[in-house]
């Protein structure tokens, strides 16, 4: 079939076959379908969806697109963990260490910010020297070494996702189910991990907005790992309000670093624990939950993780004087606050308006092209998250910005993004449910 009339068949909302997914994805990345017809294609699939069965196919065209890993000549039993995207979300950063310095390898591809939320290998990035452009033998051969290595979509892995993730950042198709899933699990499949640990995000910052479509898009990436004989494991989050404090490339590593050192943020610190634990789980399902949690706990209060995140940084040939000291991380010229407008209890705390404003400053992309600045961002005070009593007048917020102009429209924006209640909030919960 041609594939205007793949693309047609899908505006007309009907269902493609295993054949014609598998003839598109093929055709795209071999450059024989053009950007264009693939951007028109992600935006009949946003409107029109995919059956589980379409979504199945999808995934397994963009996995096998590339080469698929097999991990077992390195480890038994290799854990990975992905996020489903929210702003201020650099779980990996710190998790990933946390398990590897447990003893269980990590291997993990992860992707770039995707609209308003940020992507691990930009964040990475804001690290000077930091390498993530991995040949499958640099890949097996640092896992071996280390147990932990993270790589992005290459022209040997999912590079599929790698082309498709990029078109759909800048064509407004980002928040579609079957386009999440598919992405997702085929990095996961790729990348060859025995265990994943979904971390599905609910809420304003996430691209599900509700709990409920949290859940379906997690059961979804969970039947499909299971189908390809992966132990799968998801946690579904909430995402209403920004993750721990600081939303932005080098300000997340400053915050990944301070939590990996015990002074993290407490919500990003539990959420940290929660998923470490789940990781620490699919390796060894005999272990209590309580214990597993124990286990990453401790590996923060004696320096293991720490040590293992300065080795994987060193190993992927990040600068380790920015480690040992975040304040030479990238930093913006320009921090303005944003105080609050009234005293009360903080109510809202607008996750997405956080990551737009993020965007606006320079830190996401408008198009494919875009360099990001790795310097911007934004910085919540404490007391600025849901439930906390502030005083009118109070600093809610830094903005980090490379000049005055951005820095006083990313205020306007974030006025908008807080409300208040004159009565107590309850703030909201971490995690609404496991599945396992
Ligand atoms: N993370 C991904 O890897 N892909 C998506 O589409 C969303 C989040």
């Amino acid at each position: 079939m041609r594939t205007v009339d793949i693309i047609g068949k899908k505006r007309d909302g009907a269902e493609l076959s295993r054949d014609e997914i598998e003839g598109f994805i093929r055709g795209f990345v071999a450059g024989e379908v053009p950007d264009y017809q693939a951007a028109a294609w992600c935006m009949a699939v946003y409107w029109r969806g995919m059956t589980p069965s379409e979504t199945a196919c999808l995934t397994e065209a963009m996995a096998f697109s590339g080469a698929t890993l097999d991990l077992h000549d390195v480890a038994p039993f290799v854990v990975d963990k992905h996020s489903s995207g929210g702003v201020g979300d650099k779980t990996t950063l710190v998790v990933a260490p946390i398990v590897a310095s447990l003893g269980v390898p990590v291997a993990k591809m992860s992707g770039r910010g995707l609209s308003f939320s940020g992507g691990t290998l930009d964040k990475l990035e804001a690290i000077s020297g930091f390498r993530f452009d991995l040949t499958i033998d640099q890949f097996k051969s640092q896992l071996r070494r280390i147990s932990l290595v993270l790589a992005g979509q290459t022209h040997e892995l999912a590079p599929a996702d790698g082309k498709l993730y990029a078109l759909r950042d800048v064509t407004a198709t980002v928040d579609s189910l079957p386009l999440i899933a598919s992405s997702i699990m085929s990095k996961k499949i790729a990348a060859g991990a025995d265990g994943i640990v979904l971390d599905v995000k609910a809420g304003k910052g996430a691209f599900m907005a509700t709990e409920e479509q949290a859940i379906v898009l997690a059961d979804l990436m969970v039947q499909i790992g299971r189908r390809l004989g992966r132990r799968m494991t998801a946690v579904i989050g909430n995402m209403e309000q920004p993750l721990g404090l600081a939303a932005g490339n080098a300000l997340e590593v400053a915050e990944a670093i301070d939590t990996l050192r015990g002074r993290g943020p407490a919500d990003f610190t539990e959420h940290c624990l929660d998923v470490a634990a789940e990781m620490l789980l699919l390796a060894d399902p005999a272990t209590e939950p309580a214990v597993a949690r124990q286990r990453a706990l401790y590996s923060i209060a004696d320096g293991s993780a720490f040590a293992k995140f300065r080795e994987f940084v060193a190993a992927q040939g990040g600068d380790l004087r920015q480690i040992d000291d975040p304040s030479s991380l990238p930093r913006a010229p320009i921090q303005l606050p944003l105080l609050a407008a009234q005293t009360g209890y903080v109510a809202a705390a607008d996750a997405r308006a956080v990551g737009y404003a993020v965007v606006d400053l320079g830190g996401g992309r408008a198009r494919k092209s875009d360099p990001v600045d790795p310097s911007v961002g934004v910085v919540l005070a404490p007391e600025a998250k849901i439930g906390c009593r502030v005083e009118a007048g109070q600093p809610l917020l830094q903005v980090h910005a490379r000049d005055e102009a951005t820095a006083q429209a990313a205020l306007r924006r974030l006025a908008q993004a807080w409300r208040f209640a004159p009565q107590p909030v309850a703030p909201p919960p971490l995690i609404h449910r496991i599945i396992r």
